[in-house]
Order: C-alpha cells, then sequence, then structure tokens
C-alpha cells in the first residue's frame, strides 16, 4: 500500500490549494479527484473576483492550480475516495495510508431539474449573486428561494439590477423577518409568493420563466438572468463513519479546521460557512494544510 504524508480528498480550489501548501511544505501529498479537476469553478466561464487575476475560466483556473500542485512535487489521482479507515482512504482504484487526511470534497448547488437548467448555467443561470451579479448591471433578474440566502441574494442584487423579482413557492419566507422588512423597503424588488417556477424561457440565453401560481394560473415574466438559492447538498456522505457530520450532511468543525476526528481536517464548502467562494475555499485550504503539517512534526 502507497504511503503518504498527506492526503487531500477533494480536487478542487480548497484541496488543490491544500495541495500546494503541503507540498510547498515538503511533504508527500496525495490529492484524490473523483470527478472533474477544479471542482464546482469549472462551471464558471469567467471569474471576475479572484483577486489577481481580473478575467479567468474557470477551467483555466483550475488548470493552473493543478500545474502548481505537481509544479510543488505533489500528486494528483483521479480516483473517488468511498470511505477511511484507520486512516487509510480506501478508493475506488486503490487504497492509500495517510499521517493526516484533509477532506475537501465541496458542495453542490441544489437544482430544480428544469428543462435547460444545466444548459443554460453562464448564459442566465446562476447559482451565485456575489459571483455573477455583476454581470446583469441594469438588468432584470429573479430570485428563486425563501431563505436567508435567497433574500441576502436579492438584496444584493437589487443594489445592481434595474429590477429584481424574488420568487418563493410558499406565501411566508424561511429567512429571518429583519431581512424580509429590508426588502419589503425596497422599490425595485417585487416579491411573487405561492409561485412555482416551471420552466426557463429562452434556448440560447434566459429570455424569462414560466410560473405557476395560485390555483394552477401560469404566468410569464421576463427576465435576463436568473439565480437559485434553493440550498446546497454538501458531499461528505462517504465520510459519515469517520467524522461527524451536521444535520444538513456539512462536516462540522469548531475552529474551522479540525474535524472531530484527530488527524481529519477539512477545507472549503465541505464545512458549513456564511461565504462559499473561491477566495475563502483557497484560504481554508492553506490554512488546513498548514495545521496538518504542523501538527505531525
Ligand atoms: C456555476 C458556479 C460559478 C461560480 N462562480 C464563482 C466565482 O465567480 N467566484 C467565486 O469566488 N466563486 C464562485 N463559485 C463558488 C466556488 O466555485 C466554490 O465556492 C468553490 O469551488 C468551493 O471549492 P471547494 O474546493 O471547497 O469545493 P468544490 O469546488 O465543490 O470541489 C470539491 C471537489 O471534490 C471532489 N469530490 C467530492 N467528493 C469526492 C470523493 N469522495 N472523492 C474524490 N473527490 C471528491 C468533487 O468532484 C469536486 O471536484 C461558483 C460556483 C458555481 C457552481
Amino acid at each position: 500500500m502507497e504511503e503518504y504524508d498527506i492526503v487531500i480528498i477533494g480536487g478542487g480550489p480548497a484541496g488543490l490549494t491544500a495541495g500546494i501548501y503541503a507540498a510547498r511544505a515538503g511533504k508527500k501529498v496525495l490529492v484524490l479527484e473523483g470527478r472533474a479537476l477544479g471542482g464546482q469553478i469549472v462551471n464558471a466561464p469567467d471569474v471576475r473576483n479572484y483577486p489577481g487575476t481580473p478575467s479567468i475560466s474557470g477551467v483555466d483556473l483550475s488548470m493552473n492550480m493543478y500545474k502548481q500542485v505537481l509544479e510543488h512535487g505533489g500528486e494528483v489521482k483521479f480516483e473517488r475516495a468511498m470511505g477511511i479507515k484507520d486512516k487509510i482512504v480506501h478508493t475506488d482504484g486503490g487504497e492509500y495510508k495517510a499521517k493526516a487526511i484533509i477532506l475537501a470534497t465541496g458542495a453542490e448547488n441544489r437544482k430544480l431539474g428544469l428543462y435547460g437548467e444545466d444548459k443554460l448555467v453562464g448564459k442566465g443561470v446562476s447559482y451565485c449573486a456575489t459571483c455573477d451579479g455583476n454581470f446583469y448591471k441594469d438588468k432584470t433578474v429573479a430570485v428563486v428561494g425563501g431563505g436567508n440566502t435567497a433574500l441576502e441574494d436579492a438584496i444584493y442584487l437589487a443594489d445592481i439590477c434595474k429590477k429584481v423579482y424574488l420568487i418563493h413557492r410558499r406565501e411566508e419566507f424561511r429567512g429571518d423577518k429583519t431581512t424580509v422588512d429590508k426588502i419589503k423597503a425596497l422599490k425595485n424588488v417585487e416579491m411573487i409568493l405561492s409561485a412555482n417556477v416551471k420552466e426557463i424561457l429562452g434556448e440560447e440565453k434566459v429570455e424569462g420563466l414560466e410560473l405557476e401560481i395560485k390555483d394552477g394560473e401560469r404566468k410569464e415574466v421576463k427576465v435576463d438572468g436568473v439565480f437559485f438559492a434553493i440550498g446546497y447538498e454538501p458531499q461528505a456522505n462517504e465520510f459519515a463513519d469517520s467524522v461527524e457530520l451536521d444535520e444538513q450532511g456539512y462536516i462540522k468543525t469548531k475552529d474551522g479546521v479540525h474535524t472531530s476526528t484527530e488527524g481529519i481536517y477539512v477545507a472549503g464548502d465541505a464545512r458549513a460557512k456564511d461565504l462559499k467562494q473561491l477566495v475563502t475555499a483557497a484560504s481554508d485550504g492553506a490554512i488546513a494544510a498548514t495545521v496538518a503539517v504542523k501538527e505531525m512534526e
């Protein structure tokens, strides 16, 4: 069985950054990626908020991070980790013994599963107002959701866009009342309640939404973009036997780095946090690797 100082599970921005830091600290490092190197960011055609890179595609940014891991002596294998037992990571391709393990398995945006939803990501469909809001300056957009993320997205977008529809399937929001009151005071936000999105209109780019409102009635709204804020799905179930997860499936951590199990650390969107972005994922990866290196010495 191959042995490493640090095995990092997940080759998104958090895992790759952890790989760069751990390899630069002189450790024998393996990054395991089970699907697509770069994680969620490969779906972003134009990243504009990563410091030092005014505009770059998510794919190019991921490839740069990947090359940096290799340049510093880290290894990357395209295998899915299936579980951890006694510091041995079991994958669909082998077994790797590690002194320390970093879980950087990320999260996925929950989707509505509508026709055209996947095809129109980056062409009007977005899951991240902080990432893409600026592309809709003075345009009309919709936010779909009823929790705090949807409410905060609507407030954020109201500052940038001409008009924001806030569409929620229930009559009441799950988010804070103070935030709801704040939105009610915004002149360019229109709430559409008890409404379900049935269709995304537009073939090449988003042109509108077809909604089902009360009593099965249909209503069409014209929008240039739609932001779905209906939650995240953390990708940590395979490790539920090794570390504690919270009720939503995120990896529990008291300080943002340590999990409930000694020698297993967490980085990136796999842990619950307020801002799920590249910069925070990279920061988490750097911290987790540095702490892991320090604690193994
Ligand atoms: C469409 C889109 C656009 C975005 N645009 C921006 C933007 O412009 N700016 C910005 O700052 N942020 C943006 N984000 C958010 C940003 O991409 C995420 O916050 C960031 O990618 C989180 O990094 P991560 O490494 O923690 O997780 P992820 O990116 O989710 O990566 C986790 C990786 O782990 C792998 N993995 C999971 N389980 C296993 C396993 N068992 N074995 C092996 N591998 C596994 C996954 O395949 C994945 O590659 C965007 C997100 C999306 C979806």
